[in-house]
């Protein structure tokens, strides 16, 4: 079992993805800078993809590093592209920090290139292949949403620290001390997940969402997941899916399905309407964020809030029973 940093690996890029020939040109000209200025007021420049990566960092590394995370509340990693200053930040930082595992599709073929020049760390990749849920599309591949799950997280988290001491070992004490306080705060909230999640009686243990990011989720708290699109939103759900869900819903008698902040409601609309022309009423229970945090600076915009508002969003919503403000009462209003 290796739960090492995996510097991104290099031998399943393809000719699939192609940058702009405008992105190639500023790609170059970003390397071409020289690297003046780097390590402004001594702190390490990291650079994060998505926010759980962020939060993890940021809570790791304390004020040694400055950390910029590129993509923010409702952005869905799988589409999203580099900006030409998302690229000036990769080409200054003195690491990169991505999950890897195909969840930021768009961004790999930059990143194994600029995996040649500096740190470039896939933490996601620490998950052991043993638990990681394969793709049923795609051989060598995995569900990348590894972060919905406190158990799968600190994976992640370890892999983020044993990185940090790699890049600046003086810092090792602070970064092992710091990572402790974040892992002790998910192993509460893990306690707090199984044990909402437990309320919700078997027969509404079915999980329907805008896309399959809930895999681990349900494995972990014994779920069925449906996504209406699958482990990426790179593919519209065509609509014989949206067909089979809506069966599914009106069959099993399922009354509450659910958003995704980071991809749009259109699908989840076409189930809710597909189920009222069938005479079953099914509604919204709530909004989940599954591959971005909420906005920075409130409660969901941290690791420990977003799942927090998960747990207690599909307790709630399908009929189990835990408090509405959530594990530490901030929820409401957040
Ligand atoms: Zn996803």
């Amino acid at each position: 079992m290796s739960v090492s940093c995996h510097q991104i690996r290099g031998n399943f890029m393809t000719s699939r993805r192609i940058l702009t020939f405008a992105g190639i040109l500023a790609a170059l000209l970003a390397f071409a800078l020289p690297a003046t200025g780097a390590r402004a007021a001594d702190k390490l420049k990291l650079v994060a993809t998505v926010s759980m990566i962020g939060d993890a960092v940021t809570a790791i590394a304390g004020d040694r590093a400055e950390i910029t995370t590129l993509m923010g509340e409702g952005v869905d990693p799988h589409l999203y592209r580099q900006t030409q200053s998302d690229i000036a930040a990769m080409v200054r930082a003195d690491a990169v920090f991505w999950n890897g595992l195909y969840l930021e599709a768009q961004l790999e073929e930059f990143l194994e290139k600029l995996a040649g020049r500096k740190p470039v760390y896939a933490i996601g990749e620490a998950v052991p292949d043993n638990e990681r849920i394969a793709s049923i599309t795609y051989t060598d591949r995995y569900d990348p949403h590894i972060w919905m799950t406190p158990e799968l997280w600190h994976y992640a988290v370890k892999a983020a620290r044993d990185s940090l001491i790699e890049l600046d070992p003086e810092g090792a004490d602070i970064y092992k001390t710091n990572t402790e306080a974040y892992l002790n705060e998910m192993k509460e909230l893990a306690t707090f997940a199984r044990r909402s999640l437990e309320t919700v009686p078997q027969d509404k243990r079915v999980l329907v969402t805008a896309h399959d990011a809930f895999g681990y989720f349900g494995r972990t708290y014994d779920f069925e997941v449906v996504g209406i699109q699958g482990l990426s939103t790179e593919s519209e759900a065509g609509l014989q899916r949206v067909d089979e869900i809506v069966s599914l819903i009106v069959d099993r008698n399922i009354r509450a399905i659910f958003v995704e902040t980071s991809v749009p409601e259109r699908n989840v609309r076409a189930l809710i309407e597909g189920a009222a022309a069938r005479g079953h009423a099914v509604v919204v229970g709530g909004q989940l964020f599954s591959d971005a945090m909420g906005s920075a600076g409130t409660y969901t915009g941290t690791y420990i809030g977003m799942i927090d508002s998960n747990v207690t969003v599909i307790t709630n919503a399908l009929g189990g029973t835990t408090p509405v403000d959530g594990l530490n009462g901030k929820l409401v209003g957040s």
